[in-house]
């Protein structure tokens, strides 16, 4: 499987907190935390973003996209491009403040927005849907002892899934692991990630990552959308 982890590696190169904690940028955590014979996992990032031309998204399996600050940095155009080839069939998976990226509100259409507080509560991330297979491995529910808050209302569609909600020690609850299918390909939100915390780290995150990764790999992928006239028909018109 071509794994792809698209960081905008911005918060490690900037503050000293984030750069002890991830040495090698979020996406080096990630690539290293979800590893496997059967994955070949490349990582992008801000400054070597147009990389991710349609002949290498129309080769990558499934695409992780950490994003906080440089949302707007991401051109409209590289947008459309992921957007369209998650309609063709590439899965893909947002980490939580990608919930704010271009291609992520795109695929969503709506407003993504969410209430927020960056206060170290304690989180636990409950397991809704124990049959999902990307709460497999995981027990009733993970506990991270310092999260960013994250809370709803979260401006999102209705997920076709919901996998996880997060309660937050502060009283916010929110829809921290949501599934979509978009045209061919199938999308998962997740909520943990703030950059000032070892999040990417956790056992039981990467094992949601890695499920999430597997479960989105593309099952058929067309490569086109448009809409072709079919002329001739397969039988004479009566
Ligand atoms: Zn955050």
């Amino acid at each position: 499987m071509k794994i792809a982890i698209y960081n905008e590696n911005f918060h490690e190169q900037t503050e000293k907190t984030v750069k002890k904690i991830y040495p090698d940028g979020i996406h080096g955590a990630i690539k290293a935390g979800i590893a496997d014979d059967e994955f070949e996992i490349d990582t992008v990032t801000l400054e070597s973003i147009d990389k991710l031309t349609d002949e290498y998204l129309n080769n990558t399996d499934v695409l992780i996209w950490w994003g906080h600050v440089k949302h707007g940095e991401v051109s409209d155009e590289i947008a459309e491009r992921v957007a369209n080839a998650v309609n063709k069939g590439m899965g893909i998976i947002f980490l939580h403040s990608a919930h704010f990226s271009k291609p992520f509100k795109k695929l969503m259409g709506t407003p993504c927005n969410l209430t927020w507080r960056e206060n170290g509560d304690r989180e636990l991330l409950w397991v809704t849907n124990p049959s999902h297979p990307i709460a497999q491995g995981i027990g009733r529910f993970i506990k991270l002892d310092h999260e960013e808050a994250y809370g709803e209302p979260f401006g999102i569609p209705e997920p076709d899934e919901l996998v996880f909600i997060g309660s937050f020690q502060g009283g916010e609850v929110f829809r921290a692991g949501c599934c979509y299918k978009r045209g061919m390909g199938k999308v998962f939100y997740f909520q943990p990630g703030h950059e000032t915390y070892p999040i990417y780290y956790e056992k039981d995150i990467l094992k949601v990552i890695k499920n999430a990764v597997l479960w989105a790999k593309p099952i058929y992928r067309t490569n086109s959308l448009d809409a072709p006239n079919v002329q001739i028909p397969l039988e004479e018109i009566l």
